[in-house]
């Protein structure tokens, strides 16, 4: 342990990895900003939490996240939450306590509607391993926020992504006009 591992800054990661763990994070992903802590404390953390042993496999990549048009709309709302409520630039850093709260606070506008683990439903994030993909591809250029000037909303654009880069909700209408112009042609 060097010499600038305080006393101080390790009771901050305890507290920073309680709430990260609480939450079930990934430790291979906490442990990129818990410095203090090794992975195995993450693990014991996480147990003694959860009663059971943290996920492992694949992290999830942002391209794969939305399987859906719609998911665009939930991922977006949650990345509108967290930039509301970052005191950093969004591209810039990682604000802890916002991303904690745009979690806590996505999830209370749809209890008990998202699918936490496979088969996953529409609404993404659908755990917090997704939340914090989501917000460390906007600090790393792979994900942008965007605003609509035809419906005055945000939207999110994942770089790399079978979707392109436009706004979902227009592209859904495009998609319903065109679809409601064939029924009345073939009427
Ligand atoms: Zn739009």
């Amino acid at each position: 342990m060097n010499s600038q591992c305080t006393f101080e800054a390790r009771l901050y990661d305890q507290y920073r990895a309680y709430q990260l763990m609480k939450r079930k994070l990934r430790t291979a992903m906490a442990s990129k900003i818990i410095k203090n802590l090794r992975p195995t404390d993450l693990r014991n953390i996480y147990h003694a939490i959860h009663k059971k042993r943290p996920q492992s496999g694949m992290i999830p990549t942002i391209e794969a996240i939305p399987q859906a048009r719609e998911s665009f709309l939930y991922m977006a709302l949650f990345a509108s939450i967290y930039r509301s409520a970052s005191r950093v630039s969004i591209k810039s850093a990682l604000d802890l306590d916002a991303i904690i709260f745009a979690w806590d606070y996505f999830c209370t506008l749809f209890p008990n509607h998202i699918r936490e683990r496979r088969p996953f439903g529409r609404i993404r994030p659908a755990n917090f391993d997704e939340a914090w993909v989501i917000i460390l591809a906007i600090n790393n250029g792979f994900a942008e926020m965007g605003y609509c000037t035809t419906c005055h909303r945000n939207f999110l654009i994942i770089h790399g992504s079978k979707y392109l880069p436009v706004c979902q909700i227009c592209a859904m209408d495009d998609i319903r006009r065109h679809e409601s112009a064939q029924t009345k042609t073939r009427c």
